[in-house]
Parts: C-alpha cells; structure tokens; sequence
C-alpha cells in the first residue's frame, strides 16, 4: 500500500569524495519512476548531497534535537534540517536506541516535533534477537509502535520502518515470511489503534542486511513496502537495483 519507498541509510560513513562518488553513480542510474527514493547522509554532508544530487531523489538526516533549537550543543534542530532542504529524518533507529540510549518516549517527541516542522519521518521498529528467540516480538514492536501514535498528531508524513536489531549489519536477512508476518502485525495493530485508513495508507518498509540478491523476493511479499537499506546503500549500483525490485 502506498508507493514503494526506498531509503539508503549511510550512517556514519564517507568522505566528501567517496560521497560525490557515490551521488554521480547515483544521479545516472536508471531508477523506476514509480518509487519514492531518499538517501540519509551523515550531517555534514547534506548539503553537498542537497547541491548535487539530482531532484529525482530526497534526502533525509539520521537524527534531530526533540525541540527548538538553542543552547544544545552537538545537535541539530529540525528547523536547521528543513533549512539546509532535508525533506525526511529517521528516528529510533536501533542504533540510537540500543547504543546511545534513546527510549521510546524521547523518539516519540523528536518525531511530533519533526513533523510539526514539516519533515516527513521514517519511524524505525525492531526486536533484539534475543526478544525474539522468547517470542516477545510482536509486542516489542507495538509498544515502540504505541509511542510514535501516542505522540504524533498525524500519520500522513510517517513511514514505518521494521527492522529487526539482528538482521542489521549482519548478513542476516529475515526471510521473507518472517518479514511479512511482522509488516501484517504492524498494520493490524494500526487498524485496531488508529484507523483502517492510516493503515492502508501507511508505508511499511523493512531494514536490516537487504541487497541486490534478496530484495526481489522481500519486495514481493504483499506487506512490505519499500526497502530502508545499510551497508548496500553505500553502493550506487547496487542501491539501485533495490529501488527497482519494486514490483
Ligand atoms: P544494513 O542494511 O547494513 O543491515 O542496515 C540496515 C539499517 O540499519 C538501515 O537503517
């Protein structure tokens, strides 16, 4: 449901050259039209992803400050962000949950203040392996789930991104299946708390060790909805072919 949407995730990688590497392989790959394609560079370089990076694609932060700018050293407000023309921003992704700290009522207020500024919001969800392995799953993702709707005004600049802690960075990818059953919890929990009409509408996408072998078989799984992708977002190419496993 929705357009297919694909983020690239680059984390806390490159260099100004490996950068004007990867946009000029970017700005000449053949994407599908009927895709949403946005890359979140580091900070620092947005804004030379923002002057040379074709129109075609969107570009998103990795993090803001929950607030108004001010006396916050180190951070970055979300009125800086839509200064600088970054249209997105992730928020609660895993690894500002599990290794800076974040909980989920902080992700909730960085997300309200965001979209009160007019950034959209790629919303990231995920269990821990050992989560999984004791069958708490589901309700791992509805209680970080219920923090983004307790705390958001709306849904309609929110895409939902699952990944699972233990498929990030790791190689391994959940199956398809296991994927889809989470994508299907999601929205069914978004039928029953908050609308039928949000959950249809809202994007679903899944993260964690996707690539150009394995998105084929993830895109086509009913629920997933576009792709947040890692380490293979370092590589236009490769970037590329994920973007056109829409089907
Ligand atoms: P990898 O694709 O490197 O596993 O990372 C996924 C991710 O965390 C995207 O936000």
């Amino acid at each position: 449901s929705g357009k297919f949407f694909v983020g690239g995730n680059w984390k806390c990688n490159g260099t100004k050259e490996s950068i004007g590497k990867l946009i000029s392989d970017l700005n000449s790959a053949k994407l599908e039209s009927d895709v949403d394609v946005v890359v979140a560079p580091p900070f620092i370089y947005i804004d030379q992803v923002k002057s040379s990076l074709t129109d075609r694609m969107e570009v998103s932060a990795q993090n803001c400050w929950i607030g108004k700018g001010g006396a916050f050293t180190g951070e970055i407000s979300g009125e800086q962000l839509k200064d600088i023309g970054c249209k997105w921003v992730i928020l609660g992704h895993s690894e500002r949950r599990h290794i800076i700290g974040e909980d989920d009522e902080f992700i909730g207020k960085k997300a309200a203040y965001a979209l009160g500024q007019g950034l959209g919001v790629i919303a990231c969800i995920g269990e821990l392996l050992q989560e999984r392995e004791e069958g708490k799953t589901f309700d791992v993702c509805y209680k970080q789930l219920k923090a983004f709707a307790d705390a958001v005004p709306s849904w309609d600049d929110v895409v939902i991104a699952y990944e699972p802690v233990w498929a990030i960075g790791t190689g391994k990818v959940a199956t398809p299946q296991q994927a889809q059953e989470v994508h299907v919890a999601v929205r069914d929990w978004l039928i029953k708390n908050v609308s039928a009409e949000v959950a249809s509408k809202t994007r679903i996408i899944y993260g964690g060790s996707v690539n150009g072998s394995n998105c084929a078989d993830l895109a086509k799984q009913e629920d997933i909805d576009g792709f947040l992708v890692g380490g293979a977002s370092l590589k236009g190419p490769e970037f590329a072919t994920i973007v056109n496993s829409v089907t």
